[in-house]
C-alpha cells in the first residue's frame, strides 16, 4: 500500500524558529499571511470605496462650489470669490486625477494601498484648506457680525465629510479637525477683539458653534461605526469563504486518497481471481492456494480499511456512540494480549504481560478500548524484529490509570508525530515498506482516548524501539 501524506501539517513551514514544530510554524505563518491579506484587502476596499464615492459626488461638489462663488461674488467680493473658486478647482483637479488613477489600479498590494491612502490624505488636506481659507476670508470681510454664511458653509462642509468620508477615518479626522479649528476661530476672533459681556450674541454664537460641532462629530462617529461594521461583516464572510474552500479541498483530497487505498487491495483480489479463472493453475493446487491466500489477505485488509473509514466518519461527524461501563482494566488487557497471540506468533514475537497486584477499575467503552489496545499491540508486533519481546505494563497513581506497550523494534524517527497520528499517514510511506496497515489506527485511537478524557502518546528511539502510553482517569 502506498501511503499518501494527507495532513497539510506535513508540509514544510520554512520559518526559522527551530523550537516550533513544523505544523505550528506552518499554522503561524498561515495566520500571519491571512492577517496580512485581510489587512491589505480591507485597506484596498476602504480606498476604493472612498474613491468611488468621491467620483460619484463630483458634480454635486461642483454645484455647491458654483452656488458658493455666486453668493460670495454677489454679496461680498468678486475677486475673492473667483480666487477661492480657482483654488478649489485646482484641488478638485488634483483629487479627480488621483481618483481616476486609483480606479485603474489593479490592487492586491498593501504597500501600494497605503501609498494611495496617503496621497488621498494629502489631497483632502488641500481641498479642506481651500474651503477653510474661503470661509475665513468671508468672515474677515464681514468683520464683527453673526457670520451666518461662513459658519453655515463650514457646518455643511463638516456634515458632507461626516457622511461621505467615513471610509478612511484618517481623512475624516483631518477634515473635521481643520473645519473645527476655523469654525471655532471665527466667533472666537470676534470675542477676543471686542471682549463683549457674556449676554452678547457673540458669546451665543460661540456656544451655538460648539453645540453644532458636537452634532457633526456625533454624526461622523455614527457613519464611521456603520461602515466599520460593514467591513467587519465582509471580513467574516471572507474568512468563512476561505474556511469552506479549505474544507472542500481537504474533503476532495480525502476522497482521492480513500479511492486509491480501496483500489489497491481490490486490484490485487481481482488479479488473483482472474488468474485462477484462466484455469492455468488447475493442476497446481499449491500455487492456486498461494494466489487464494493473497486474495484473502487483501480482502481482510479491505474490510479493515472500510471499518476504519466507518469509524473515522462516525468520529468526525460526532456520531460515534460510547457505551461506558465499569471495566477491570488489567483483565481487559489480558484479554487483548491473548487475542493478539496468534498474530504475534506469525511474526515470531513474544508478548510479556504481568497483571498488577491490585485491581484497577476505569469507566470506559469496552469494545472501543479493546480497539485501541489491539491497535497498539498489533503495531508493536508489526514493527518489531523476529524474536523480540513486547512488554505490556499497567499501573495506577493519582487517580489515573496508565498502560504502556513497549517494543524493541524499528522505532520512530524524530519529528514524525504528525505522520504517526495523521490520517492515512505512515512513517515509512515508501513502496519498499514491509508492514501493512491503513494509517488510520492511531488517528482513531487518539479520538477514542479523547472521548475517555484520556490521552495517548509515545516515546521512541530510532532502531531501538517505541513505548506507546495511554492514560485515563480511574473510577473513584
Ligand atoms: P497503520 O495501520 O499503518 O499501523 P497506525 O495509525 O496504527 O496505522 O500507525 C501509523 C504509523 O505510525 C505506522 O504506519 C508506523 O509508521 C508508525 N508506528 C505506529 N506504531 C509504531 C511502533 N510501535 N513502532 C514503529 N512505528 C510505529
Amino acid at each position: 500500500m502506498t501511503a499518501t501524506p494527507f495532513t497539510p501539517a506535513s508540509a514544510s513551514a520554512g520559518a526559522p524558529d527551530r523550537r516550533l514544530t513544523p505544523a505550528l510554524r506552518l499554522r503561524r505563518r498561515m495566520r500571519d499571511l491571512l492577517r496580512l491579506e485581510t489587512g491589505a484587502a480591507r485597506l484596498e476596499k476602504q480606498v476604493r470605496d472612498y474613491v468611488t464615492g468621491g467620483l460619484a459626488l463630483f458634480w454635486k461638489r461642483q454645484t455647491i462650489y458654483g452656488g458658493a462663488v455666486l453668493l460670495c461674488g454677489f454679496y461680498y467680493d468678486v475677486r475673492v470669490a473667483i480666487l477661492c473658486y480657482l483654488l478649489l478647482q485646482y484641488t478638485e483637479f488634483f483629487d479627480t486625477t488621483l481618483c481616476l488613477r486609483i480606479m485603474r489600479w489593479k490592487g492586491g498590494n498593501l504597500r501600494e494601498a497605503r501609498r494611495y491612502r496617503n496621497l488621498l490624505l494629502f489631497s483632502a488636506v488641500q481641498s479642506t484648506a481651500a474651503i477653510c481659507v474661503w470661509a475665513g476670508l468671508v468672515a474677515w470681510m464681514e468683520g464683527v457680525s453673526s457670520h451666518f454664511m461662513p459658519l453655515f458653509f463650514l457646518f455643511a462642509a463638516g456634515l458632507f465629510a461626516a457622511v461621505n468620508n467615513h471610509q478612511l477615518p484618517q481623512i475624516l479626522m483631518v477634515r473635521l479637525a481643520m473645519y473645527t479649528g476655523v469654525f471655532l476661530w471665527i466667533p472666537l476672533y470676534d470675542i477676543l477683539n471686542v471682549r463683549p459681556p457674556l449676554e452678547s450674541f457673540l458669546w451665543l454664537q460661540l456656544f451655538t458653534v460648539v453645540f453644532v460641532l458636537f452634532f457633526v462629530i456625533e454624526c461622523s462617529v455614527i457613519f464611521l461605526r456603520l461602515y466599520r461594521r460593514g467591513l467587519d461583516q465582509l471580513d467574516e464572510l471572507r474568512h468563512e469563504r476561505d474556511r469552506v474552500q479549505a474544507a472542500y479541498e481537504v474533503k476532495s483530497q480525502f476522497v482521492s486518497v480513500v479511492s486509491h487505498e480501496l483500489r489497491t487491495p481490490l486490484t490485487s483480489i481481482n488479479g488473483a481471481l482472474g488468474l485462477l479463472r484462466t484455469g492455468a493453475y488447475d493442476n497446481d493446487p499449491v500455487k492456486a492456494r498461494n494466489i487464494l491466500e493473497i486474495a484473502q489477505k487483501n480482502s481482510v485488509r479491505l474490510s479493515a480499511l472500510i471499518n476504519d473509514l466507518l469509524d473515522l466518519q462516525k468520529l468526525e461527524s460526532g456520531q460515534m456512540s460510547y457505551d461506558f461501563d465499569e471495566i477491570d482494566l488489567p483483565a481487559l488487557i489480558a484479554e487483548c494480549v491473548e487475542s493478539i497471540g496468534s498474530f504475534a506468533q506469525t511474526y515470531g514475537i513474544e508478548i510479556a504481560y504481568t497483571p498488577p497486584p491490585a485491581d484497577i477499575f476505569i469507566r470506559a467503552d469496552r469494545d472501543r478500548l479493546h480497539q485501541v489496545l489491539d491497535n497498539l499491540l498489533s503495531n508493536a508486533v508489526k514493527f518489531s524484529r523476529r524474536g523480540e519481546r513486547v512488554e505490556v505494563r499497567v499501573s495506577a497513581a493519582g487517580g489515573r490509570a496508565r498502560v504502556e506497550v513497549q517494543d524493541h523494534g524499528i522505532g520512530i524517527p524524530p519529528d514524525s508525530r504528525e505522520k504517526v497520528f495523521g490520517k492515512f499517514t505512515q512513517v515509512d510511506s515508501s513502496d519498499r515498506r514491509s508492514h501493512g496497515g491503513t494509517g488510520l489506527g492511531l488517528c482513531i485511537a487518539q479520538e477514542i482516548m479523547t472521548a475517555h478524557r484520556g490521552s495517548i502518546d509515545y516515546t521512541s528511539k530510532l532502531g531501538e524501539g517505541t513505548t506507546f502510553t495511554i492514560d485515563f482517569p480511574t473510577k473513584d
